[in-house]
């Protein structure tokens, strides 16, 4: 399966003309032709690269940019109308991996879009193998931070994510609030248990129950150990 790009662009001719040249390329193309549609295109159908341009109605691209990266990096290739616009966007450190400035022929938008893919692949063969796997199908892809289950992917919070990283880097062992508050939170001073007990609860609302144990009295933890292999 091809590599999946979301194109945000407003101009239809724009847009077309893109999504066709990608397509041929072999990636797999979306089309979102305002702000809100862009941002929610990106969360449903997870891409791999937003090609995003930067004067959108109802949204611009600035705002998508941030909405798309609020909980994960989500590479972006921002198409900006003058080269001052994209001086301007580049000082307000928006977080857009590469910018193209209109006009610009196919062929250059396909060599970024290919060197974008590829800067990401060197990026990933250097975190390779930080994924952890759980029962319930649960894969953890701690550098993407994300979770998929029974490969869907699963929208978590960043802290509910933390945590979950947090319990599965230890399988097996039991972990105690102030211990997961210390790891998780940073909290030094063994407050705010409850906070820990209200993501518990988020996680298993998402994950289903079993994936995090309860251990009366003393915390919690997950993954197999002799009791849950014994069940
Ligand atoms: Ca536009």
């Amino acid at each position: 399966m091809g590599r999946k790009i979301l194109v945000v662009e407003d101009e239809a001719l724009i847009a077309d003309a893109v999504a066709a040249r990608l397509r041929s390329e072999g990636y797999e193309v979306q089309l979102a032709a305002d702000g809100p549609s862009g941002v929610e295109h990106a969360r449903r159908w997870e891409p791999d690269l937003v090609i995003l341009d930067l004067m959108l109605p109802g949204l611009d691209g600035l705002e998508v940019c941030r909405r798309i990266q609020k909980d994960r990096h989500l590479p972006v290739l921002m198409l900006t109308a003058r080269d001052d616009e994209t001086d301007l966007v580049i000082g307000l450190a928006v977080g857009a991996d590469d910018y193209l400035t209109k006009p610009f022929s196919m062929r250059e938008l396909v060599a970024r879009v290919q060197a974008l893919f590829r800067r990401l692949d060197a990026l990933a063969g250097i975190t390779a193998g930080r994924s952890i796997r759980l029962d319930d199908d649960i894969e953890i892809d701690v550098d993407g931070r994300r979770v998929r289950q029974r490969g869907e992917v699963v929208h978590l919070t960043p802290t509910e994510f933390d945590l979950l990283v947090g319990l599965a880097e230890k399988p097996g062992r039991v972990l105690t609030r102030e211990r997961l508050l210390a790891d998780v939170w940073g909290y030094r001073d063994g407050s705010g248990a409850r906070t820990v007990d209200s993501h518990v609860r988020a996680l298993r609302r998402k994950l289903g129950d079993s994936v995090v144990r309860t251990v009366h009295g003393v915390g919690y933890a997950l993954g197999q150990d002799a009791d849950a292999e014994a069940r």
